[in-house]
């Protein structure tokens, strides 16, 4: 009897321990296999949300081809996901953007290009984006978004400039980026950092109140009278090039170097009395958007002829300031570009780098800024 009711006892614990290890590998297998793959997306940077609408969408084998990618990790977040866009948000560069994915699906409805699409959220904040898919298709996106420093908020502008001014597509972009759409003075932008690359001119002001705080008086034998002022940076290179100048014969001064506020409003007022509202307008800064009061331009003369343009000094500026760091800030025939007449005798500077290029190029520093420098 005792070996019976083993026996009887030992089925059911068998059949148990049977159904438990059937439910383990049940549960264990899938389970196992999320572990694997989530850590596999894992390490291609993929999130847990997007992991798991991976998984569950059983794109997985797709995404091991791909590797990492932010626009296809946001996209499988996105409640926006469509299926039939999925190659495209695969070549579309991820921009951090809040409605990155619903925009473009929108734009791609609209049946623009991926290439399109691309330029379109690369050059606008989630805004812009937003406000640019709602609008109707336009064909000419790529003509202007084709440079890096386009921005998708001046699109309508760029449009409008170029039709008036029939000039090519990069320098409509440029100009309208400086605002040379607009009237001088309008709309302008209060400059809040200062750096030696700052860009001060008919629409871009500086403080009433902007002092560099480094400033540093010229030599005097470099100077017209012991009084003339630029930040350090750029005194040491005027007297550099000063210095190199009159090692070969010739002989440079600064007339007219840092201008406070107040000085330009001075100078602006005599001007203006003396010789009217025209020459002020051509030559004359309003306070507070003269480049003077950056610390970093000035007004040379030359020891030996009282008109610059005609002095031999003239010449070798011409060749040789960038050397230097100093660029002539306002050419000939570029008077549409920096708003100023020509000025022989007013330079900038931008340190070494910069000045060379400009020089090469034949830019104005309103442009080369405009291309380079305002992000
Ligand atoms: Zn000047």
């Amino acid at each position: 009897m005792k070996t019976v009711k083993k026996h009887k006892l030992k089925r059911p614990a068998k059949i148990l321990i049977g159904v438990i290890i059937v439910l383990v590998i049940a549960i264990s297998i899938p389970v196992g296999y999320r572990i694997y793959h989530g850590n596999r997306l894992g390490k291609l940077h993929y999130d847990k949300a997007a992991i798991s609408s991976i998984l569950s969408k059983g794109k997985q084998s797709y995404i091991y081809e791909v590797g990492e990618n932010k626009t296809l990790n946001a996209a499988f977040q996105s409640k926006d996901y469509q299926e039939k866009y999925l190659k495209d948000y695969e070549e579309i560069p991820y921009q951090d953007q809040k409605n990155l994915i619903k925009n473009i699906n929108k734009l791609l409805d609209k049946e623009y290009s991926v290439k399109e699409v691309a330029a379109i959220v690369s050059h606008g904040n989630n805004e812009e984006v937003s406000a640019f898919a709602e609008r109707e298709k336009v064909d000419d996106v790529l003509d202007y978004m084709q440079f890096d420093y386009a921005k998708l908020e001046n699109y309508d502008r760029y449009v409008a400039y170029q039709l008036e001014e029939r000039d090519d597509e990069e320098d409509t972009v440029t100009y309208v980026n400086l605002n040379l759409d607009k009237e001088f003075y309008t709309d302008s932008i209060l400059i809040e950092e200062y750096s030696e690359t700052v860009l001060a001119n008919k629409y871009r002001q500086l403080g009433e109140k902007y002092v560099p705080d480094d400033l540093m008086k010229i030599q005097e034998k470099y100077s017209v009278d012991d009084e003339q002022y630029l930040t350090k940076v750029a005194a040491e290179a005027f007297e550099e090039m000063a210095q190199a100048a009159e090692e070969e014969g010739y002989y440079i001064l600064a007339n007219s170097a840092y201008r406070s506020y107040q000085d330009q409003q001075e100078t602006y007022d005599t001007y203006k009395e003396a010789y009217g509202q025209n020459y002020v307008d051509n030559y004359v800064a309003l306070p507070g958007y003269s480049e003077h009061q950056t610390g970093l331009a000035l007004d040379v003369a030359s020891k030996n002829s009282n008109i610059f343009a005609e002095s031999e000094e003239y010449t070798w500026m011409l060749e040789n300031s960038y050397k230097y760091g100093f660029i002539m800030r306002y050419p000939k025939d570029k008077e549409r570009i920096t708003g100023y007449k020509y000025e022989s005798w007013h330079y900038r500077y931008v340190g070494k780098e910069i000045a060379e290029y400009i020089f090469e190029n034949d830019l104005t520093y309103d442009e080369y800024y405009a291309r380079f420098l305002d992000k």
